[in-house]
């Protein structure tokens, strides 16, 4: 049975990559530091014969026994609040955590994949952002401890490619969403939705003109799986292209829950991108792969999952936040 080490795997994106490697016959070792991820999201896996967990921070040295086929690095904070909060965490993941990893990968002779980011891209001067272009990223701004880490994690990645022969993929991720969100990681789609159980108003950022382009959770599974399979070493866009600003998304949201409330405009927080749509020719060509959920089908199984959350755990999420979250 081939093995699998997936990082951050009590997190979103970890927890759906634990599932499909499940699926598809691996022995899964899920390793997360519970800062932002939760047990909850794995509790259906923990009683298999073939998953095992590991309560382990990956910036601190890993100690793993037997064979290693593939590892999945995908422990990090991921939204703005989270980096706000936890700066040094996030530096530290991307950084420390990686070198443990690429060394754990070199002695196991494992193939590794790293979760990057449309982040490197920053607040792109390009639109639609390719794999080529190198970014537009304020280092000491708000995001720049989430950008620079993924940054760095890039750079540290082809060098153990380059000069130990390493077997690495990088995938650049775009906005993800779908069941297991963090309803109160601050990201637009857990914000609006909760606002709109909450039977708050939607607080769009800004004049609601900048846009993002929303990817299906199941989709970017199966590009991240065709991507670690595939012998394309460099960095690879995994994204849906469907680009929508954020003002008309609230609307749609406000649609699909039918809230009552409204929308009520806030500042928008420093560097916050204008735009954001991934060019996705690469792993069309490459990998054959290309988002297959549309907004509304995805949008759809998200709200139900949300809806199904207790009581207790949408208003714990109520966050008051954001206001921190708007740094001048
Ligand atoms: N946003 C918003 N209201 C919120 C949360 C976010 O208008 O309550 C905006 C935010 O300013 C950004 C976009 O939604 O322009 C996406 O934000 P998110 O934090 O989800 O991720 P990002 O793509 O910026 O990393």
């Amino acid at each position: 049975m081939k093995r699998v080490l997936i990082t951050g795997a009590a997190g979103f994106l970890g927890s759906h990559l634990c599932d499909k490697f499940i699926d598809e016959g691996y022995y899964v070792i899920g390793m997360d530091n519970l800062i932002t991820g939760d047990l909850k999201n794995i509790s259906h896996l923990r009683s298999l014969e073939n998953f095992e967990f590991i309560h382990h921070d990956v910036s601190k040295h890993i100690l793993l026994e037997g064979n290693i086929d593939y590892i999945l690095h995908f422990a990090s904070p991921a939204s703005p609040i989270d980096y706000l909060k936890i700066p040094i965490q996030t530096l530290k993941v991307g950084s420390l955590g990686i070198h443990n990893l690429l060394g754990l990968a070199k002695v196991k002779k494992s193939r590794l994949l790293i979760a990057s980011t449309s982040e490197v891209y920053g607040d792109p001067l390009i639109h639609p952002q390719t794999e080529e272009y190198f970014g537009n990223v304020n280092p000491i701004g708000p995001r720049g401890v989430y950008d620079e880490a993924k940054r760095f994690q890039e750079a540290m990645t082809m060098a153990y490619h380059t000069y130990h022969n390493l077997e690495t993929r990088i995938v650049r991720i775009f906005n993800t969403y779908g069941p297991r969100m963090r309803l109160n990681d601050g990201r637009v789609l857990p914000a609006f939705i909760g606002q709109a159980l909450r039977g708050e108003d939607i607080t769009v950022f800004g004049d609601g003109n900048q846009t993002r382009s929303f990817c299906y959770v199941d989709d970017l599974i199966e590009g991240i799986y065709k991507l670690l399979m595939s012998n394309y070493a460099l960095p690879m866009n995994i994204g849906n292209p469907d680009e929508i600003s954020i003002g008309e998304f609230a609307e749609e949201i406000i649609k699909l829950t039918g809230t009552e409330q409204k929308i009520v405009y806030k500042e928008l927080p420093q560097n916050d991108p204008m735009q954001r749509q991934p060019d996705i020719s690469k792993a069309k060509q490459i990998l054959k792969w290309e988002p297959k959920v549309s907004r509304s089908e995805g949008l759809k199984i998200t709200y139900e999952y949300f809806k199904s959350l207790s009581y207790y755990e949408l208003h714990k999420a109520e966050h008051k936040d954001f206001e921190k979250y708007i740094v001048k």
